[in-house]
């Protein structure tokens, strides 16, 4: 069997959860408890304005009460907009393969779902609310079709491993509240914001409010599929120039050239 999750932005914050965790998640388990097994592929579906597919992996654990989980510090409690997390409430254990935040990265639009004859007939497009969806094999079978096909058709090759570490690496970089708490972090902790690789002071530069767009947050952990959940904490995270971190990308060797270009400054200093 296969399933669909689905989840409100506006009860649940999706994105940073699945930032923050990209290996496992838990996901609310209210119905089909004795249904759903390891093994069984899952789709997870965000709910409201930019709805559709937006990440796809398998069951690891069968639904059961969250305080009995294997990693309960992957079940992203604080991330509730209500205050609705329960210890008795059940949770599946999902290992995920891939995540595709938005259309540009290639998940499945709810529009995309729409214009396709199965799945427009499907649960998840007539029943906005609930958790838990089953999928059909047709269903499935045209979401795996779906599923990242304007950027697959772009490519003329596959995607490599390298390819995929690095989407996952950019999906948690782009999690907004990272991104903000790093920055408002490391400004209490330095007095104000600059390149921790160059030096590079926008203020000097930049006059506000462009000051703080001019710093990307770049995620320094080994993008290794860890087989722990390790969620991605400030420390992690290193505040760049735009220039530096586009250097240290521009090759697979990201950690090395980190180690190198900060190296190279460090030197001139
Ligand atoms: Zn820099
Ligand atoms: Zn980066």
């Amino acid at each position: 069997m296969s399933w669909i999750f689905q989840g409100n932005p506006n009860r649940f914050d999706i994105d940073d959860y699945l930032s923050r965790y990209s290996q496992l998640i838990y996901w609310r388990t209210n119905r089909y408890v004795n249904d759903i097994l390891v093994g069984d592929p899952v789709f997870i579906w965000r709910a409201g304005n930019e709805a559709g597919a937006v990440a796809v992996g398998h069951v690891v654990e069968k639904p059961a009460p969250a305080h009995t989980v294997k990693h309960p510090q992957a079940l992203g409690d604080d991330l509730w907009v209500a205050n609705e997390a329960s210890s008795s409430e059940f949770k599946t254990g999902i290992q995920l393969s891939e995540i595709l935040l938005s259309a540009d990265d290639g998940m499945v639009t709810r529009g995309t779902a729409k214009d396709d004859s199965v799945l427009a007939a499907s649960t998840i497009m007539k029943v906005p609310n609930g958790t838990v969806f089953r999928l059909s094999g047709g269903e499935l079978a045209a979401l795996v079709r779906l599923w990242r096909a304007p950027v697959a058709a772009a490519q003329t090759a596959g995607t490599t491993e390298g390819q995929r570490q690095l989407r996952a690496h950019y999906t948690r970089e782009r999690s907004s509240r990272l991104r903000r708490d790093k920055l408002s972090v490391f400004r209490q902790e330095h007095g104000s914001l600059y390149c921790e690789i160059c030096g590079f002071s926008a203020s000097a530069h930049h006059p506000e409010p462009f000051t703080e767009r001019a710093y990307e947050v770049h995620h320094k952990s080994p993008l290794s599929a860890a087989a722990a959940p390790v969620r991605t904490t400030l420390h992690d995270l290193a505040v760049l120039c735009a220039n530096c971190h586009r250097a240290i990308h521009a090759s697979s060797h990201v950690t090395e050239n980190y180690e190198e270009l900060a190296k190279l400054y460090a030197s001139r200093r």
